[in-house]
């Protein structure tokens, strides 16, 4: 379809789609073909693609310090919060295995830093 003419409806002579009036008759022709609105449609990009939150380098963090610090102080507590950290970031995906590893990690600490604790309570203050 050849878009770069119309028609006047009034007396139908063929006109450049740009000019206003009719050369002819005179009739407004604005209004008349105008653009389509569906060429002139942007196409938004939507992101599929799962963005790595900035949650999860948060909880990898969070869950490592609390990890190693439950070898140190109050292993429960921060054997606890290690192994929350890992859990919560095998909800996040592509961090499933990261999050595992810190579970097992936070756990396997608090449970050392608990021992070691006993030990080292038990040296110092005697049975
Ligand atoms: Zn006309």
């Amino acid at each position: 379809m050849e878009d770069r003419f119309k028609f006047c409806p009034k007396c139908g002579t063929q006109v450049a789609k740009d000019v206003v009036f009719c050369p002819k008759c005179g009739t407004n022709l604005a209004g008349e073909g105008l653009p389509d609105p569906a060429t002139n449609q942007q196409a938004v990009p939507t992101s599929t693609t799962p963005e790595k939150s900035p949650n999860a380098a948060l909880l990898i963090t969070l869950g490592w310090i609390s990890t190693v610090v439950s070898l140190l102080f109050v292993p429960i507590l921060f054997g606890v919060a290690g192994a929350f950290c890992g859990y919560r970031l095998t909800r996040f995906p592509g961090n499933r295995t990261a999050g595992i590893v810190l579970m097992i990690f936070a756990i396997l600490f608090g449970i050392i830093g608990v021992v070691m604790g006993a030990a080292v309570g038990a040296t110092i203050y005697g049975s």
